[in-house]
Order: C-alpha cells, then sequence, then structure tokens
C-alpha cells in the first residue's frame, strides 16, 4: 500500500511527497493530525520544494558570471541613479510589459553589477533570465550561423523572458555579424526583454555596427518601449585607489 502510494506520488511528479510520504505519516500519527492538515502540509511542502527547485534551475540556466545584488550596490558612490529607481527596475514590470532597459557609460560604473542584480530580482518574480556578454552571445550566434541552426538557437534564447546582454561596443561587429544581431532584436521586439548594458552613446552604435542602416533599425526597435539610462562618474574599480592618491601629502605629488 505504502509503495503504491509512493510510486504513484512519483508518477504524478511529486517527488518530493513521495520521499517525505513515510516522515510525514509518522508526524501526522504522533501529533493526532486530521486528514485535511495531514494534505495539506504534505502538499504546501510539495510545492514549496518545487518553488526552490525551479529558482535554483532558473539561477543556473541564466549563467551569471557572479552574484551581484542590490544590496552591496553603494548608492553614496554611484550618485547618477537612486535607489528609488533602480527598485523600480526590480519590481520587473517592465519585464511584464517587454520593456527594454539601456545603460550607458563608462567601465566601472556598476553596469554590470546592476544587470545582474535586476537579472536575479527577475528570476525571484520566477521570470526566465539569460546573461551574455557580447563576446560570447555574438560566438554562440556566428557558430549556429555557420551550423544552419541560426533559427533554432534563436528559438531557444527567446524562451528568456528576459535577455541580458553585457558590455555591447567594445570591439566593432563585421557588417554579417550586425545582420544576425538585428535579427535577434526584431524577433525580440515586444516579444521578450532585453537589458543592455554598453559603453557607447547611441551616436556611436553606427561605427560599432558597422553599418549606419543596421544601427538605427536596432535602435528603432529597441528604443521603441524602453528605457535609457546614463550611468556617469568615476569606476568603482579605481575607488580605493583614488581615494589614497587624494590621501597624499600635496608635495608628494
Ligand atoms: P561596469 O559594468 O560599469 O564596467 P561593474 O558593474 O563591472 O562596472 O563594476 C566593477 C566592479 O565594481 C564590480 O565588482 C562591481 O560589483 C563593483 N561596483 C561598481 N559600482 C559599485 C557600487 N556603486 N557599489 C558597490 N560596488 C560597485
Ligand atoms: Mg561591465
Amino acid at each position: 500500500m505504502l509503495d503504491n502510494l509512493k510510486e504513484t506520488l512519483r508518477t504524478v511528479r511529486c517527488y518530493h511527497s513521495a520521499n517525505a510520504l513515510e516522515a510525514a505519516l509518522q508526524k501526522a500519527q504522533d501529533n493526532e493530525l486530521s486528514y485535511l492538515d495531514f494534505l495539506n502540509t504534505l502538499l504546501q511542502q510539495e510545492l514549496h520544494n518545487r518553488t526552490q527547485n525551479r529558482l535554483k534551475r532558473r539561477l543556473k540556466q541564466a549563467k551569471f558570471p557572479v552574484v551581484k545584488t542590490i544590496e552591496a550596490f553603494d548608492f553614496s558612490f554611484q550618485t547618477s541613479i537612486t535607489k528609488k529607481e533602480v527598485n523600480e527596475w526590480l519590481s520587473c514590470h517592465w519585464i511584464e510589459q517587454r520593456e527594454n532597459k539601456i545603460l550607458m557609460g563608462p567601465p566601472g560604473v556598476g553596469k554590470t553589477h546592476l544587470a545582474i542584480a535586476a537579472g536575479y530580482a527577475a528570476i525571484f518574480k520566477h521570470f526566465r533570465v539569460i546573461f551574455y556578454s557580447t563576446t560570447k552571445l555574438i560566438e554562440e550566434m556566428i557558430i549556429a550561423e555557420d551550423e544552419q541552426r541560426f533559427e533554432s538557437w534563436l528559438a531557444t534564447l527567446l524562451k528568456n523572458d528576459l535577455i541580458i546582454i553585457d558590455e555591447m561596443g567594445y570591439l566593432p561587429l563585421k557588417p554579417v555579424y550586425a545582420n544576425l544581431f538585428f535579427q535577434l532584436i526584431n524577433q525580440c521586439y515586444e516579444y521578450r526583454s532585453l537589458l543592455i548594458t554598453s559603453n557607447k552613446l547611441f551616436n556611436e552604435w553606427g561605427d560599432y555596427f558597422g553599418n549606419q542602416t543596421i544601427a538605427t533599425a536596432i535602435l528603432d526597435r529597441l528604443l521603441h518601449h524602453a528605457e535609457a539610462v546614463i550611468i556617469n562618474g568615476d569606476s568603482y574599480r579605481l575607488k580605493d585607489k583614488i581615494k589614497k592618491k587624494d590621501n597624499l601629502p600635496l608635495n608628494s605629488v
């Protein structure tokens, strides 16, 4: 009977309940739980377990390079953006609305940090997220195109609700790749959300894509439902070095 029930639970994919059944029955007996309480507790645990597993799976699938959170972000160092604005992003309404975010600014100002923090928040709100450095994205794109499976590669990518493309703009793209990139942006348009970080301002995107027409077409779709944020200031990476220099006696500089 017990083995049968376990088997049935596994068949209906209640793996946690199947594994916890004996202990749960014992606990119900010890505490004289009602049938209702017993079933309710078992199923609540099943649900909790599934949610936790899904979260773990999605965090793994997102391929974040490191963990970065909003709590670890020092808004007193980075004043071109407020905590209130970032909290708004973390609410993820913009992902529900299929909108985009573009973070632009020089190196070290926290673009990647904020992008990862936003991605984490989205996963905790049950969205599917994937993080790509631009280099990795282009590399995968080229391989898929060479192997004549660009369409299916793109279809897999589009299963995500939020696609983060980090550090766009460091190396100019060859026109043929710019075209593939356009296809990605075009397919995401009003269907999926993109979060792009870049060290280039929009007027430099023509040079980056090596083709003004493609750059305009990309920006047209990207910016239709988007928030563009310019993040300025000193590099956080150099924070301590700058401080140390500031602290030097004047005659030693
Ligand atoms: P960017 O992508 O703009 O070049 P990063 O987000 O990679 O910059 O930031 C560089 C490093 O500095 C990272 O380790 C990041 O966590 C940290 N960092 C940047 N800005 C802040 C900040 N305001 N508060 C705390 N850490 C920060
Ligand atoms: Mg970065």
